[in-house]
């Protein structure tokens, strides 16, 4: 659950915006269970994956 005090780098892409914040609702990614925030029209809150490595992992399952 808590990668990153395992010593994991975990890659984010730089796709949230401050003053669009109000706008983004938070997300539990499918595949590694971290919450992170995206706006719902995006593909993420779609797909349900907090990055395109967890999508793609998350879909290979
Ligand atoms: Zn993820």
């Amino acid at each position: 659950m808590d990668s990153e005090s395992s010593g994991v780098t975990v890659l984010r892409p730089a796709i949230v915006h401050p003053a669009a914040m109000s706008e983004f609702e938070t997300y539990t990614c499918e595949h590694c269970g971290e919450s992170f925030r995206a706006h719902p029209s995006a593909n993420a809150a779609e797909n349900g994956y907090c990055s395109p490595a967890c999508e793609s992992a998350g879909k290979s399952l």
